[in-house]
């Protein structure tokens, strides 16, 4: 058995394995292997070993930035959210947290800014809030 690093006209690069360097010849030209991505049967032998491990390397540099490309895309969601459902009360949200905590505001779903203070005291008071990390609106 001998196995290829095959390469589809779409750049996906799979193992597969095959009797001999022959079989695999026949059965390239027969197209009868295909891409187990997408199933395409137009390929070639990708470059070996070396040249993959660069391609894996960028690979994993991809994906984070796919992460952090969602992960940015899930903040924004919050963010829209949580501008759409609740009342912006700028750098009173200590103040009023602490109102409709004590009922003495209707009882609301609100954002703004805190400091660190505010925030540590409304723990001690165990006010409920939750810190998210704002993206500013300028950079969307
Ligand atoms: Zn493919």
């Amino acid at each position: 058995m001998i196995s290829f690093n095959l390469r589809c006209d779409k750049d996906h690069v799979f193992e597969a394995w095959f009797k001999d360097g022959k079989t695999y010849d026949r059965q390239a030209k027969q197209g009868k292997v295909a891409c187990p991505v997408c199933g395409g049967v137009k390929v070639v032998k990708a470059p070996m070993a070396p040249n993959i491990a660069k391609g894996a390397s960028r690979g994993a540099a991809g994906k984070a930035h796919v992460q952090a490309a969602k992960l940015r895309k899930n903040l924004e969601k919050l963010r829209n959210e949580v501008t759409e459902n609740c009342d912006y009360v700028g750098d009173k949200f200590a103040d009023e947290a602490r109102k409709i905590h004590y009922k003495e505001s209707d009882e609301r779903n609100i954002y703004g800014e805190a400091s660190d203070e505010d925030a540590q005291s409304l723990e001690e008071e165990g006010i409920e809030f939750a810190r998210v990390p704002w993206l500013p609106r300028t950079n969307s």
